[in-house]
């Protein structure tokens, strides 16, 4: 091997940056490639460029939220699938799978095909997404169709606010959405509330607050308790709404956790209610605060 510029035989391997572009979008990687000892012209083999057309296409898949090669690889190891195999489940040629797996960057919609196909949070998401769109408003969602944004941001404001685990995060739900029934006939968030052991609780709450999680929204310190990675947007609600919420918080913050804890038990909505069914809104009228 020699070296285009100056002729020089004697290469050591470096780590170097480059800028490739894919889709109009430059993009910063850091790959080995042969730098020359005289002059410093850097040279790749085929190997070294397969390398660097993977780094940078991972990169851009990074960049708009798709998947990367890696991550492909893992989900078809999670499942213990051959690259054949794994080509039948998600239904496409194998010669696919071998490029997803590379340099290849697949279009949106075939992202989406493979997180449904492989992720059971996505999928499960997916599916309530479908059965909340499916589902129309009624006495049982407080006359509103589920609004997961609304939802997020009451979740983010009191994570951010009380720090509480997700049994007392679910009380407060249960609070706004149940008073704010009581004042104006319809819940916030629409979402449906169910009689569990802890009290009222939102229905699918761990699916939703799982996907929040995984969505970079919130992270998990210990025992079901939470970091926000982003700020709480209430400008979404209007100026009813967010005084209930900040009313809600203001009985948290004047009377603690545990006290909304019991109370929520003793609420009739919640005693009347067998388990496995949902909460009516019309019990918010008994409502003890
Ligand atoms: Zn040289």
């Amino acid at each position: 091997m020699k070296c285009l510029k100056c002729s020089h035989e004697k290469f050591e391997v470096k780590r170097r940056k480059f800028t490739p572009e894919i889709k109009n979008q430059l993009l910063e990687v850091e790959v080995p490639c042969f730098v020359c000892k005289n002059c410093g012209s850097t040279l790749m083999d085929s190997e070294q460029m397969n390398v660097l057309r993977r780094a940078a296409s991972d990169r851009y898949r990074e960049s708009n939220t798709l998947l990367t090669s890696t991550q492909i690889v893992k989900y078809r190891e999670d499942l213990r699938l051959s690259q054949a195999a794994f080509a039948r489940y998600l239904n496409v040629g194998e010669a696919s799978i071998k490029r997803w797996e590379t340099y290849f960057i697949q279009d949106n919609s075939q992202d989406d095909h493979i997180r449904l196909k492989c992720d059971e949070l996505y999928a499960e998401t997916n599916y309530l997404n479908v059965y909340w769109k499916c589902q129309e408003p009624d006495i049982f969602s407080g006359n509103k169709k589920f609004n997961l944004e609304f939802f997020k941001q009451i979740a983010l404001y009191l994570v951010a606010k009380t720090r509480e685990s997700i049994i007392f995060l679910n009380k407060l739900h249960f609070y706004i959405d149940f008073y704010h029934f009581k004042k104006y006939g319809n819940s916030i968030t629409g979402a449906r509330y169910v009689p569990l052991k802890y009290g009222p609780c939102p229905d699918q709450y761990k699916i939703i607050y799982n996907s929040f999680e995984k969505n970079g929204v919130l992270n998990s310190r210990a025992s079901n308790k939470y970091n926000t990675k982003i700020k709480p947007d209430l400008s979404v609600f209007d100026d009813s709404e967010k005084e209930t919420i900040e009313y809600i918080y203001s009985l948290y913050a004047l009377h603690g956790a545990r006290y909304l804890y019991d109370l929520s038990h003793k609420e009739k909505g919640y005693i009347d209610t067998s388990e496995c069914t949902f909460i009516s809104y019309e019990y918010a009228n008994s409502l003890k605060i």
